[in-house]
């Protein structure tokens, strides 16, 4: 869990640099804590391989970064990547304002298909 959240540190503070915004010095501690109580992911109810994605993206509404509220979890499990598939629209340069009801139909559809 901890090496996942230092993961999507690295990557973001990548994807961001280039605009020059600097990522709250508390993101890594914050969002690792956070991923302890938020342990499963949105669409799919995994626990593995988690990330939190923001539903408003950082490099675009910076001021949400540390927002709990704009936070969901999505896993990267190579089986069905929820956060790229459903929080980026299966590409990293868009995001998805549909994100947590996409989630809620995937979780949904999920859990039909296996009662059958
Ligand atoms: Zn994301």
């Amino acid at each position: 869990m901890i090496k996942e959240a230092k993961h999507i540190y690295i990557q973001t503070r990548k994807v961001v640099a280039y605009r020059g915004l600097k990522r709250n010095p508390s993101w890594e501690h914050d969002s690792r804590l956070w991923l302890k109580d938020h342990n499963e992911c949105a669409a799919t109810g995994w626990t593995y391989k988690l990330q939190i994605h923001h539903v408003l993206p950082f490099h675009l509404f910076p001021q949400l970064e540390m927002d709990e509220s704009n936070w969901i979890v999505l896993t990267e499990n190579p089986l069905f990547e929820a956060h790229f598939e459903i929080g980026h629209n299966k590409n990293w340069r868009e995001y998805n304002i549909h994100v947590r009801i996409d989630a809620m139909m995937e979780l949904k559809r999920r859990k039909d298909s296996k009662g059958k």
